[in-house]
This record gives structure tokens, C-alpha cells and sequence, in this order.
């Protein structure tokens, strides 16, 4: 029966080729994912754990501010993460050079690709010139969540919103929600930085001056300005904004 064998195999293959064609040609079925219609977790199971209660974490955050959202995302875990050039314009390098990062929101797929906590590049980044350590790469994801509910929130209004604002809200509420003693190794690597003393300070060129000492401003910022309630009013673009792309040379 040898020929009823390859006769076998042959359809096993027709089969697959059959599966894989529709598995590229029909859109993903949404997964539900943590319980929420819309959100897929491509990882391992610690990981999907660790996505779920995140996403719970910040999303709750903004319910408790009266932003609340169905959000659509899928959040990857990868050995390493080139950020791509079509993707969240606040992190796209100016350069044809592709960049490695700990996070990335892409706007356009809305995904979020997110480094292992394991890679051995992760391990040789010091943001905050902390040690990395897992609390500190899941604040990363969370930064990378606030960056995917806001774009939602926004919409189409998100252009209007300048680069630096989208970070700037995505590291005050990535620092809020962090563990107190995260938070206060965090805080205490800039123990003199206070918020922007003016909104005008949350611009591209501070960012990109110091990006650590930025986020500590701008959770100072997000503090006194009432947590949530500054958020909302930088969305609803109630706070003066100057995009500094757009700004003649
Ligand atoms: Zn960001």
C-alpha cells in the first residue's frame, strides 16, 4: 500500500498548502485574548499572563479617568525589535537606519512589538541608567499600551498631536503605573527635575536632549497638572502645543 501511503501524504500537503493559503488570505480571526474582543497575545504563556494584566492595569487607569476604550491591539513578543520607518511616527529614526528597540507601537498594523525580557539586548539597555529587570520591561509594554490607547482615542486627530506629547503622556502614566519602588528608583536619578515649567518644554529637541529626564518632567507635569485630568486635556488639545516638525527651519 505503498502507493496509498504517498497518495496520503500527497493530500496531507494539499491539505496544508490549503490551510496555509487561507491562513494568509483570510484576515486573523480575532483571538479574544485576555477575555477582550480584539486583542491578540502572540507569546509564551508567562508573557500573555504579563500582557493581559498590563493592558488590564492601564486600561483601567483610563477608565478610572473617564477614558473608556475597546481597545484593538496585538501586542508580539520578539527576540528583538527594529523599529520600522511606517510605523509610530514618535519613534521612527529620521535615518534609513534601522534601530533597535525595548518597545514599538505600529500605528498602521496596530501592534506592539515588544523586546523579550530575556534578550541578551534587552539586558544591555539602561533606561533611567536602572539595571533591567523585569518590572522595568513591563513598564516598557505599559508605555507602549498608553501609546496604542491613545492613537485610538485620537483617531484621525492623531497627527495633530504633536511627536513629543504622545511620549510625553505615554512616560507620565508608564511612571504612575510602575511599581512605588521602580518608581522611586526612577524618580531618584533626577531628584532636581520638576515638571515643564512651561508646555512649550515638551517639544522634540528636550526629548531628544535626554529622554530619561523628559519622562521624569512630564510625569511631574502629568502630576500637577491632575493626572488624568492633564491627559485629557492634552488630547482634547485644551493644553498650547507647538509641533516642532512643522516648524521652519
Ligand atoms: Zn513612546
Amino acid at each position: 500500500m505503498a502507493h496509498h501511503h504517498v497518495h496520503q501524504a500527497q493530500l496531507q500537503v494539499l491539505h496544508l498548502t490549503v490551510i496555509m493559503l487561507l491562513a494568509i488570505a483570510a484576515p486573523a480571526p480575532a483571538h479574544a485574548d485576555c477575555g477582550r474582543d480584539g486583542v491578540t497575545i502572540n507569546g509564551s504563556p508567562d508573557e500573555h499572563d504579563e500582557a493581559c494584566a498590563a493592558l488590564g492595569e492601564v486600561i483601567g487607569h483610563f477608565a478610572d479617568g473617564g477614558l473608556v476604550i475597546d481597545l484593538r491591539v496585538t501586542i508580539r513578543f520578539q527576540p528583538s525589535v527594529a523599529i520600522e520607518r511606517d510605523g509610530d511616527e514618535a519613534a521612527s529614526p529620521t535615518s534609513g537606519e534601522p534601530r533597535l528597540a525595548s518597545g514599538f507601537y505600529h500605528v498602521a498594523r496596530r501592534e506592539i512589538w515588544m523586546t523579550r525580557s530575556t534578550s541578551v539586548w534587552a539586558h544591555r539597555r539602561r533606561p533611567w541608567n536602572l539595571p533591567w529587570d523585569r518590572p522595568l520591561a513591563l513598564s516598557i509594554l505599559k508605555h507602549e499600551i498608553v501609546h496604542a490607547i491613545i492613537y485610538q482615542l485620537l483617531g484621525a486627530d492623531h497627527r495633530k498631536l504633536p511627536r513629543a506629547w504622545h511620549e510625553a503622556l505615554a512616560y507620565a502614566v508608564q511612571i504612575e503605573l510602575m511599581d512605588p519602588d521602580l518608581r522611586a528608583r526612577v524618580l531618584a536619578q533626577y531628584p532636581h527635575r520638576e515638571a515643564f515649567s512651561s508646555t512649550l518644554h515638551v517639544n522634540d529637541i528636550v526629548y531628544g536632549i535626554d529622554p530619561d529626564s523628559f519622562a521624569v518632567a512630564a510625569y511631574w507635569a502629568y502630576v500637577q497638572g491632575g493626572r488624568m485630568a492633564f491627559l485629557r486635556r492634552a488630547i482634547g488639545f485644551q493644553l498650547e502645543m507647538i509641533d516642532m516638525d512643522h516648524m521652519p527651519p
